[in-house]
């Protein structure tokens, strides 16, 4: 059987009661405010007509609302003037059309920006613009989780325990509050070029565990009469759930993007400790059958070079044979360093040798530039102080893994 034949895994009942258990405990709040008013931001089109429904209002509202909120960025009900007064005030008492809070907004030398949005619970999380330095346009990572679960040894958000899943609209919402900041409104339409282009679910949190959250905001960014950013221009980025890649890949066909770092188990599990659960040989099998390697979209390994640690020749040449007949590229990442961390980023000499295998197999394999460094917003950089209730305080940043 070849590699691209092989089946995926399916959950066990246990394990898929184990997930769902373990993943209520990190729910987000609900979409409620206070004083009852719901927010729109984050329901799917039949969640939103059937809120309309229980007020009286027709399906057609769905439309007309989803154009105001996605494609014009409104957050005013009285400024949606396709809409009557009466109805706008009927809107306006129980909805609202939310945003996160933006607590800072830093722009680095290189004028990336890294915002920190304040959630309605108070929780944190950070998101990160990263503009292209020779065109207008750019990405923007959103993280998916306040702190995250998996530890990878080189990754700051790894020294801050999971507080808690994102909810939808906070994921969206970071998006649209980036999108506020740089006051691109309406959604461009198509192809008309636009400032933020492209999305990457590569913040903090592995999108991957909050799946159901993820998808439906990905599906709210991707809906054509909204944001309309196409799957081309949505990138998710996982350390390698492997049992939810193929649905990840049959369910949103976004662009994969999965953290490698390392090319053998044995310091792989060290490095990202998913790779206990799941290993190398299972990874590499998901990739095989996620759909973009069968109709030639690259699939993207994210490799953060350290030095003396995976940056060896060796290591090249057998990250050469294990994406072999893969629609690949290799995101070659010189470390970022943050406060407490263990590791050194490679030199230039084994970081350009290392890209030389990779390139003379017939692979990209172009250096990121760190971006964002001077103000921790580059890969693996990302931290809040925000903690789960009842917890001690947090980690230092020294205690990694
Ligand atoms: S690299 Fe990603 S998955 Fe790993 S600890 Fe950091 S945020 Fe979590």
């Amino acid at each position: 059987m070849s590699a691209t034949q092989v089946t995926a895994p399916d959950l066990t009942e246990a394990e898929r009661a184990r997930v769902l258990a373990k993943s209520a405990l990190f729910d987000p709040p609900p979409a409620q405010l206070p004083d009852g008013r719901r927010d729109l931001v984050g329901l799917s089109r039949e969640e939103l007509t059937a809120e309309l429904a229980a007020i009286g209002e027709a399906p057609f509202r769905c439309k007309q609302l989803w154009h105001w909120i996605y494609h014009q960025g409104v957050t005013d009900f009285a400024r949606m003037s396709t809409i009557a007064k009466p109805l706008q005030a009927k809107l306006a008492e129980r909805f609202i059309v939310g945003r996160p809070t933006t607590v800072t907004a830093q722009i680095s030398d290189d004028d990336t920006r890294k915002f920190l949005f304040r959630f309605r619970d108070g929780q944190e999380a950070e998101t990160v613009y990263i503009p292209d330095p020779e065109e207008d346009r750019g990405a923007v990572c959103l993280s998916s989780q306040v702190g995250c679960t998996l530890s990878c040894r080189f990754c700051h958000t790894g020294t801050q325990t999971l507080v808690r899943n994102l909810g939808a609209a906070e994921i969206v919402g970071q998006f649209m509050a980036a999108r506020d900041a740089y006051g691109e409104w309406p959604s461009p339409k198509g192809e008309t070029p636009r400032l933020l282009s492209t999305i990457v679910l590569m913040g903090m949190g592995e999108p991957l565990y909050n799946y159901a959250n993820v998808a439906k905001a990905m599906t709210i960014v991707m809906d054509n009469e909204g944001i309309g950013l196409s799957r081309r221009r949505v990138t998710l980025s996982t350390s390698g759930v492997v049992p939810m890649m193929d649905r990840a890949g049959a369910e949103l066909g976004v662009n994969l993007a999965v953290s490698l770092h390392a090319v053998r188990d044995a310091l792989r599990d060290e490095l990202v400790p998913l790779n206990r659960k799941y290993p190398i040989a299972d990874l590499m099998a998901a990739c095989r059958r996620y759909p973009s390697a069968s109709n030639a979209r690259r699939i993207t390994f994210e490799y953060v070079m350290l030095r003396g640690v995976n940056d060896s020749e060796v290591d090249a040449r057998e990250l050469v044979r294990l994406i072999a007949g893969m629609p690949a590229k290799v995101n070659l990442i010189p470390f970022n360093p943050w406060p407490g961390s263990a590791f050194q980023t490679s030199t230039r000499v084994a970081i350009e040798r290392f890209a030389r295998i990779v390139n003379d197999a017939g692979f990209a394999a172009p250096v990121r530039s760190p971006r964002g460094r001077d103000i921790l917003a580059a890969c693996g950089q990302l931290r809040t102080e925000s903690r789960r209730k009842g917890t001690s305080p947090a980690r230092s940043a020294g205690e990694v893994g």
